[in-house]
């Protein structure tokens, strides 16, 4: 006691009359403060209303037994994640060059090892709990595994081409995994780099319709579920990058017009696509890691006709995190961000497909725009209509460096009376083990986050108040995960990590009624 901190590991119960903890249900009222602010058009003057909003939140208590379907499974990111949660449930222990016990863990996970502050105790000390315990969640370990791939390598020998895990792990891990092999997959070669068809091996009959391709993926889900006897699934797109799709009306810009385009076999229905419609009309969120556009305006409406949530674009793992960590804090600090130079090197088979400049156009947009939000919320530093931060990112194949992704970043800034402030920055991590922790958490959080439901008004539902309504199905709450986020139709994008971090512990805190808000 007496000041700092603990972080208690025995769950969390909140005594508040405004929690009840039903047989399948915990309810919470929970007032929300904002603030709105009004601005004169004359004379620029804000002002600022505060105002208090009551919500109540009702979250399941009963974890799905959920399983999660990564399209690209025989991947890095794939066999990475799978490796992991495999080595976990057999508690094996492995040796590398520096230690000899290694145990399993899901460091780099927020659900898994990272806390959040719950408040004080009675000798002053700040109290944690892991963010796993805020409310129920699921188990890595009790996720069910699978996935589809156009290569049909198993996940033993999918480990051993990634190599990411030491040989000893691999070893160990392969009488385990060399059973799993992925589903075949939807390859269309005018959607992904002519270098990746030497592994297209598994791949759905070339003359296949579209049509029949989603129909497949559909019966793939089914047959997923029932196999695996789980109730609840998560597809995340963890597959290369793939071009833009053209996206035209008619063609893509309603549920209507892209269900109609699959049904005639339109050639710009990108395979990504046709997973997330798969996705969603079986009732799965679906997740797109990677930068293109997966989730078209037909997607989305689909996603939201359909209640089915959806999670968007491109995992932001590396380079970009840091970046829109280092900008929100010199920003907000006042210093002007003049340029950002950043270089990637590294010799994994996504960078290889990235050296297709096709494919790497969505890539270098995605990876451009992670800061906007910042730049825009800094009126005195960049005035409307003046220059944004110069902003370079320059990518390179190296094969010797297989998946150790190694990041150089140069940023130039103006400080107090036009003084050039210049901070350089050089990152080395393996890319699979910074983007395995994400789709582990993004499973498990749309698992969660699909069992809380909401009204607004002072009112509670059974006092005759508005019904319960479920989030909206484009899942921004989840933002911290994704370099460009997707937000509901009109709402605004936030890159800040700090304030995305907050956006996802505030809705676990708001829905146990944990008053302060943090960020
Ligand atoms: P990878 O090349 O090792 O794995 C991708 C897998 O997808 C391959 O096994 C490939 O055969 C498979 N595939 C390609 N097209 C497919 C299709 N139509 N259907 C089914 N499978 C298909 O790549 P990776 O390193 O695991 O990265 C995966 C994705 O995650 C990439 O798109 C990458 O841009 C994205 N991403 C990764 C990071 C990171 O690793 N740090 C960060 C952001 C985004």
């Amino acid at each position: 006691g007496g000041g700092g901190g603990y972080t208690a590991l025995g769950g969390l119960h909140v005594d508040s009359p405004d929690v009840a903890y039903g047989g399948d249900h915990i309810t919470a009222r929970y007032e929300y403060r904002s603030t709105a602010a009004a601005v004169d058009a004359e004379t620029g003057r804000v002002t600022a209303t505060p105002r208090s909003t009551v919500y109540h939140f009702r979250t399941g208590t009963r974890v799905r037994r959920t399983g999660l379907l990564q399209v690209g499974w025989g991947g890095a990111n794939g066999s990475t994640l799978t490796g992991a949660i495999v080595a976990s449930r057999s508690n094996l222990t492995w040796a590398s060059r520096s230690q000899a016990d290694h145990k399993p863990n899901y460091k780099g996970s927020l659900t898994q090892a990272a806390t959040v502050r719950v408040g004080l105790d009675a000798d002053g000390a700040a109290v944690t709990v892991p963010l796993r315990d805020v409310l129920p969640m699921g188990t890595p370990e009790a996720l069910a595994l699978g996935g589809w791939d156009i290569s049909g390598a198993s996940l033993a020998d999918a480990a051993d081409r990634a190599g990411v895990f030491e040989p000893d792990l691999r070893r160990q891990l392969r009488p385990l995994t060399d059973g799993m092999v992925p589903m075949r997959g939807a390859y269309d070669p005018a959607f992904i780099a002519d270098n990746q068809a030497p592994r297209a091996d598994h791949v759905m009959p070339a003359e296949w319709t579209k049509q029949q391709r989603l129909d497949a993926l559909r019966e793939d889900i089914v047959a997923f579920k029932a196999a695996n006897d789980v109730e609840f699934v998560v597809v995340v797109w963890t597959a290369n990058s793939e071009r833009y799709a053209e996206e035209r009306p008619g063609l893509n810009d309603t549920a209507d017009a892209l269900l109609a385009a699959i049904a005639r076999d339109e050639a710009e229905v990108s395979p990504s696509t046709l997973y997330a419609v798969a996705a969603i009309l079986e009732g799965c969120p679906f997740i797109n890691g990677s930068p293109q556009n997966t989730l078209v305006a037909g997607a989305v409406d689909l996603a939201i006709r359909s209640g089915v949530a959806v999670v968007g674009d491109d995992f932001k793992s590396g380079q970009t995190k840091m970046k829109s960590v280092l900008v929100d804090y010199l920003i907000g600090c006042g210093v002007k961000v003049k340029t950002m130079v950043t270089y990637n090197h590294l010799g994994n088979n996504d960078m290889y497909q990235l050296t297709d400049g096709v494919m790497w156009k969505p890539k270098s947009a995605a990876k451009s725009r992670v800061i906007d939000d910042i730049v825009d919320g800094n009126g005195l530093l960049y005035p409307p209509g003046t220059a944004r931060p110069d902003h370079v990112v320059v990518v390179k194949y190296v094969p010797f460096l297989g998946d150790s992704k190694r990041d150089v970043s140069e940023y130039t800034s103006e400080t107090f009376m036009d003084a050039h402030y210049t901070s350089v920055m050089h990152n080395t991590c393996l890319d699979s083990a910074l983007c395995a922790p994400l789709i582990l958490d993004l499973a498990l959080l749309a698992e969660l986050l699909t069992r809380i439901d909401f009204t607004v008004g002072n009112a509670a539902p059974d006092a005759d108040g508005a019904p319960y309504q479920p989030l909206h199905p484009v899942l921004s709450v989840l933002s911290f995960y994704m370099k460009i986020p997707r937000t509901p139709p009109g709402e605004p994008i936030v890159n800040s990590l700090a304030r995305q971090r907050a956006a996802v512990e505030n809705l676990l805190r708001a829905t146990m009624y944990i008053t302060e808000p943090i960020g």
